[in-house]
């Protein structure tokens, strides 16, 4: 296995109040890790650290290092488009774009300068097959994302996602709001997917961790508790 990211002796400050209290997580590559604990525990706050969402209206801190690859995620010199590419982010309520899906999924590879139509609408389609919403959307590719069923927004927001090529995909909830079906097509999507990428999901549903996650990090109130292989950490009693 090979490591893809590793952070250590993580320390988060909303103000003077500690969210995260120091611990270290390493992840690998091709592999879905679910970051697991109860509601008010650190999942998000820690997830966004690692591509530096962190809310910054409110006066946080982040200490510790954070590696991806040689790369050091909160050096001065980093460029943040640079790394917000590297290190995508799908989050608990889909948020397309009010524009079509075509222009979603090319959205990013615009900004990255990419002009020719051609190559744009291969990468839109071959996104858009990963994230298994093709077949839904290849004759409304200029509809309005927003016309779509959430359970289908949020797999073109993943498409969107794709389409830059992240080494690494943060999920916060990715299901949580969405109908059983849906977020049933969404774990088959993401077990596929890590073959080609690497993907850190907060879920609160211990039920989704045992069944998509090769690892899994238990934390509580602000620390990290357990983190082991998946089958390690559900064994029935
Ligand atoms: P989880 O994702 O596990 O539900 P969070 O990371 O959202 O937990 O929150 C961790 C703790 O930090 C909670 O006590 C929460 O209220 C607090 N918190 C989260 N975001 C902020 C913020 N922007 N400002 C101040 N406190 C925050
Ligand atoms: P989620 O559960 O999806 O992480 P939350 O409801 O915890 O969402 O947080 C929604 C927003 O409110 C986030 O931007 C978070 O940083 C902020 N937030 C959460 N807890 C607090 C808090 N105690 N004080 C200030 N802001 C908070």
């Amino acid at each position: 296995m090979t490591s893809i990211l590793k952070t250590e002796n993580v320390h988060l400050y909303y103000g003077d109040k500690e969210a995260l209290h120091g611990f270290d997580m390493e992840f690998e590559e091709n592999q879905i890790t679910a970051l697991i604990g109860p509601s008010g525990c650190g999942k998000s706050t820690y997830l966004r650290c690692l591509n530096r969402m962190n809310d910054l209206r409110n006066n946080t801190t982040v200490t510790g290092s954070f590696k991806l690859g040689d790369q050091d995620i909160y050096a001065p010199t980093t460029d943040m488009t640079e790394l917000r590419k590297e290190i995508g982010m799908v989050f608990q309520q889909p948020n397309p774009f009010p524009f079509s899906v075509y222009d979603n999924v090319a959205y990013g590879l615009r900004i990255a300068g990419v002009k020719d139509k051609k190559v744009l609408d291969e990468i839109v389609e071959t996104s858009l097959k990963q994230a298994a919403i093709w077949d839904e959307v290849k004759d409304d590719l200029n509809k309005n994302a927003l016309s779509f069923s959430g359970g289908q927004q949020q797999r073109i927001c993943i498409a969107r996602v794709l389409a830059v090529k992240p080494k690494i995909i943060l999920m916060d909830e990715p299901t949580s709001a969405l109908d059983p079906i849906s977020s049933a097509k969404i774990e088959d999507t993401l077990l596929e997917l890590k073959k080609d990428f690497t993907i850190i999901i907060v879920t609160h549903n211990m039920q989704q961790a045992s069944r998509i996650a090769d690892k899994t990090a238990f934390m509580l109130n602000g620390d990290l508790i357990e983190y082991d292989k998946t089958s390690k950490m559900f064994l029935n009693p």
